[in-house]
């Protein structure tokens, strides 16, 4: 596999509702954001706050109200495998084998023949080389994300969309997998978004951390992280970072929206 250059990504004042029983819900509230070719962005937020949505918007599958998401100056009109999307669930299908979950895309694209060399690589870029035959059943929950995310990797995205991809894995395999993603990061050349819910694994990831505000999601802040890796969580510049970071999701968590809430 050649190291793909990862793509510039543009989100200009974004805003996005969703109909809720006859009524607009603002999500999204004029989020304007540039992620620079290669880049690693952690956006964290309170649950709820429209983090799915707007990654949902980079990777195509919905459009926003107002504003626009563009890649390398192309404006985004639906899915593509260039912007491959890793979620929390690997959602692999159950009856096609690890590989055969792998070669879904370059299958889609009638690429699957010529495509084998790099299907394996993908397989063994993720440590799964020996579980190739394997059904997406005999996976642990850590194999099973791995094979996501090669099956995401096979296509050479210069975008890796990511939502919450470790939420769900036990903090040991978390801890693992994160050092296989930033490696991954580092060969690859990628851009990546990240979504998560742990501000330390933000923090260990990213070059530059999103803080959203809840619902209808603004941007609160940016934080240039700007420490070398791999990074010493119990250095004090990581964990002076930290604090500041959870104290703004505190402080955002408990401040009113300046709109009344929907009482859904
Ligand atoms: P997060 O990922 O930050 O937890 P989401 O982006 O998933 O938040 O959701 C933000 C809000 O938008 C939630 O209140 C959710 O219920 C609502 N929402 C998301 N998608 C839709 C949809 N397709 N239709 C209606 N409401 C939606
Ligand atoms: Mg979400």
């Amino acid at each position: 596999m050649v190291r793909t250059a990862g793509a510039a990504i543009e989100i200009r004042n974004v805003t996005q509702a969703f109909r809720s029983g006859g009524d607009d819900l603002p999500v999204l509230d004029n989020v304007s954001l540039s992620v620079a070719p290669g880049e690693l962005v952690a956006l964290v937020g309170p649950s709820g706050s429209g983090k799915s949505t707007l990654i949902r918007l980079l990777a195509g599958l919905d459009q926003p109200l107002f504003g626009s998401v563009s890649v390398d100056g192309k404006v985004v009109k639906s899915p593509d495998p260039s912007r491959s999307l890793v979620f929390q669930d690997p959602t692999l299908l159950p009856w096609r084998t690890v590989r055969g979950n792998v070669a879904i895309g370059p299958q889609a694209r009638g690429v699957a023949n010529r495509s084998k060399q790099r299907i394996d690589e993908a397989l063994e870029l993720v440590g799964l080389t020996d579980f190739a035959d394997a059904w997406p059943a005999q996976l642990s929950g850590g194999m099973a994300q791995r094979a996501a995310l090669a099956r995401a990797l096979v296509n050479d995205p210069p975008v890796l969309l990511l939502d919450e991809p470790l939420g769900k894995l036990d903090s040991l395999t978390r801890r693992v997998l994160q050092g296989e993603l930033l490696r991954l990061w580092q060969e690859r050349g990628f851009t990546a978004v990240l979504i998560t819910h742990d501000v330390t694994e933000a923090l260990v990831l990213a070059d530059r951390l999103v803080v959203l505000s809840p619902r209808p999601a603004r941007i609160r802040e940016v934080v240039e992280i700007g420490l070398a890796r791999p990074r010493d969580q119990s250095s004090p510049e990581f964990v002076q970072l930290r604090a500041r970071i959870l104290a703004l999701l505190d402080e955002e968590a408990t401040t009113p929206p300046d709109e009344l809430e929907d009482v859904h």
